[in-house]
């Protein structure tokens, strides 16, 4: 289905058993609701017909619609407990703010990364009612069976879903063949006014994924089929993220508006907030592991190099 977003289409996926069940929904926009009516009419379906949503997380591509679906049918709705402010739509602004200012950039860059966040909610409505999953059930089908587990990283409440009966593990954003997924740093719902520690849950999350037989189903690209390829070929990226961040971190202590330059210096305005989510990410999971510390200042806070300096474990995943 289409996206507004720079990621380009989104894949929902589409379980042809009892229930019929659909996987994420596609944004708020009339070319994705015309793609899903089309996408379902192909099996002699309506929106009318689907009877269960499993939303893999509450980012706007993957669950705008789904108030639109809930008014005109009849579905049920499954989404990720630590994602409940995602899915009402609400954002903590002040917090976003208070954490920009913080870390250097100027009041134009905060308000245009303000700005653009409220520019995406606008590719969601909010959803109603939903039943939340905390990971670890297993939904019922008539012969096939969904197994949930959480894998927050992504975001806090993201979800995948496998159905073992036909092989498949469906994993949102979490897994991507082409890219590597943003952990983006937002507020952490179990610490309200804390940054989630995006990208060291991110890494715990990518250790526990067990593809087994099953085939991986992504959001955005083509499926991944040998998963123990992929995640080596992942680690290779994310080794060189490590190691751009921790040359950027030596000589002076910088801020994170200033490692953001210096690691994404052509970046647009509109990605600026990815650029920082992507860097104060890697910050705290190098902060987790000694090798980074934050010197709070009076009104920005600067990085540097920490002197306890644990070595780098010889797999980034697996981490506590
Ligand atoms: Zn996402």
């Amino acid at each position: 289905m289409p996206t507004p977003f720079p990621v380009g289409p989104i894949n929902t996926h589409l379980v042809l058993g009892e229930p019929i069940t659909l996987v994420d929904t596609g944004p708020l926009t009339e070319d994705a609701w015309a793609a899903l009516r089309a996408g379902l009419s192909r099996h002699g379906l309506g929106v009318g017909d689907v009877e269960r949503v499993l939303l893999t997380h509450g980012h706007q591509d993957h669950f705008g619609l789904a108030a639109r679906i809930e008014r005109e049918g009849r579905a049920q709705f499954f989404g990720g407990r630590l994602d409940r402010e995602h899915f009402r739509g609400r954002r903590n602004r002040r917090l976003l703010l208070d954490a920009l200012a913080r870390a250097g950039f100027g009041a134009l860059e905060r308000l245009t990364m303000v700005a653009m966040t409220a520019a995406v909610d606008h590719f969601a409505d909010p959803l109603p009612a939903w039943d939340e999953l905390s990971g670890g059930e297993v939904l019922p089908g008539d012969g096939w069976s969904v197994v949930v587990r959480s894998v927050p990283g992504h975001t806090p409440g993201s979800l995948t879903f496998e159905v073992p009966e036909a092989g498949v593990l469906f994993t949102g954003d979490t897994v991507l063949r082409d890219i590597t997924p943003n952990a983006i740093v937002d507020e952490d719902p179990e610490r309200p006014g804390e940054a989630f520690r995006s990208v060291s849950r991110y890494f715990a999350s990518l250790d526990s994924i067990e593809a087994g037989e099953s085939a991986l189903l992504t959001s955005h690209g083509g499926r991944i089929v040998d998963f123990a390829a992929h995640r080596a070929r992942l680690e290779g990226r994310y080794v060189f993220r490590v190691g751009q961040i921790e040359r950027a971190l030596s000589g002076r202590p910088k801020s994170v508006s200033e490692l953001c330059r210096r690691i994404f210096p052509t970046v647009r305005p509109m990605d600026l907030f990815l650029a920082y989510s992507e860097v104060l990410g890697f910050l705290m999971y190098l902060e987790d592991l000694g090798r980074a510390e934050r010197i709070p200042g009076r009104a920005v806070d600067r990085w540097t190099r920490s002197e306890k300096g644990a070595e780098l474990p010889s797999t980034l995943y697996g981490f506590p």
